[in-house]
């Protein structure tokens, strides 16, 4: 039957609807400010978003996307290739090229669009695409589209990349290598420099998606690639707007003068309506408060270290480094929902991640950290998961 390959989808559904627990539909009745909401009847610290500068509710980036609807109109009706290419569009495509220092910049109406349809397009069969094995689901499913062979190498290790480049002999130079900047389950940083290494050596073309860490890293807050100092070796760059810009939309910025041609090409740019002129609006504002403020980067590595410090401290499994995505690693899936339940009834709303979520990642609780948390919310949010230990939902992996 059509909906056979659903049963396991529709138990896992009915072992949560009988425990009362919605970790996938939890409802946010309210939001009270970037950091504190009401989720499921409970007010919570908000620690699982990807508010990382808290501009969501910036007060200049709301006036900016008023005024814009108030001009505009609520909606654009139409794709980019019809009527849905305003004044507004233009502007902030001008805007994110200039913020990279690239002449080209195409917006698109979601990261996933972006991220999707640059990886569904630039390559094509006969190509080859070379992808990191923890790539986000936009990132697979594009290279799927796209027909081209895919091979995937290990997450972060340039050396399997480069092991899989030379097998490629002369095919390499035109393969297309895809990497993330921050990944967004366990907030690793990818290691750009050698991966831009392999790239000098062998050629080809290197996509990266900064949608985590645009914002977040980088002296001007442009990346990964920028932090690494390898933004010369970047063909292609995505990113989004529901992170650090506090809104929703994509882009992809690239120094060759083909993307404006291929802008022509993307299925996900063509064949879906641009964004509304008040998304625009606010995430022109956010990104010039990025340029303008970076101060906000600070508060949000201020944050992310004492949040990481202080999982760490409690013996909890986190990762190797401090990042704006610190996750703690759980044995099963009972232990993470019972966990990440005992989190919201203590005042905390974090991510519950479980397979398939991410091709390399079990189960998790995916903390998120804002530039908009005080201090005093993120103590909160460290003494919400020593009452997981007190209460023996979680056990410490390491002596504090
Ligand atoms: N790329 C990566 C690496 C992501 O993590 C995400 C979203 N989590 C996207 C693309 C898609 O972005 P959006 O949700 O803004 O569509």
């Amino acid at each position: 039957m059509l909906f056979d390959k659903f049963q396991e989808m529709a138990a896992f559904q009915s072992e949560l609807a009988q425990r009362g627990v919605t970790p996938f539909g939890a409802v946010t009745e309210e939001i009270v400010s970037a950091t504190e909401g009401v989720v499921e009847g409970r007010r919570v610290i908000l620690a699982g978003t990807n508010n990382y500068l808290g501009l969501s509710f910036d007060s200049r980036c709301i006036a900016a996307a008023q005024a814009a609807a108030a001009r505009w109109g609520t909606g654009t009706t139409g794709s980019r290739l019809a009527n849905g290419s305003f004044a507004e569009h233009q502007a902030l495509e001008e805007e994110i090229a200039a913020f990279y220092g690239v002449g080209q910049a195409i917006v698109f109406s979601t990261g996933y669009a972006a991220t999707m349809g640059m990886c569904s397009t630039l390559a094509g069969p006969g190509d080859v695409i070379l992808l990191d094995a923890d790539s986000h689901a936009s990132i697979y499913t594009g290279v799927k589209l796209s027909g081209a062979d895919v091979i995937r190498f290990k997450h972060s290790d340039p050396d399997d990349l480069a092991k899989r480049m030379r097998r490629l002999g002369d095919r390499a130079g035109q393969a297309l290598i895809i990497a993330e900047g921050i990944y967004s389950m366990l907030g690793d940083v990818a290691p750009l420099q050698e991966i831009a290494a392999v790239k000098r050596e062998y050629g080809g073309y290197l996509l990266v998606d900064e949608a985590h860490s645009m914002g977040a890293l980088g002296a001007t807050g442009r990346g990964a690639a920028q932090a690494a100092g390898v933004e010369a070796d970047v063909d292609f760059t995505v990113g989004t707007f529901s992170k650090s810009l506090g809104a929703i939309g994509g882009f992809c910025i690239s120094p060759h003068p083909e993307l404006q041609t291929i802008r022509y090409c993307i299925s996900a740019y063509i064949f879906t309506a641009s964004s509304s002129p008040s998304v625009i609006a606010s995430t022109r504002e956010a990104l010039r408060i990025i340029r303008s403020e970076p101060q906000l980067r600070d508060r949000l590595w201020d944050n992310a270290r004492r949040l990481y410090d202080g999982l760490k401290a409690l013996g909890l499994p986190v990762g190797p480094a401090a990042s704006p995505v610190i996750a703690v690693e759980l044995e099963d899936r009972a232990q993470t929902i019972n966990c990440w339940e005992a989190l919201l009834d203590g005042g905390v709303y974090v991510n519950m991640v479980v397979p398939p979520a991410s091709p390399s990642t079990n189960f998790l609780l995916r903390n998120s950290v804002s530039a908009a948390h005080s201090s005093e919310q993120i103590d909160r949010i460290i003494a919400a998961y020593a009452g997981l230990l007190d209460a023996g939902l979680l056990r410490p992996v390491e002596a504090a």
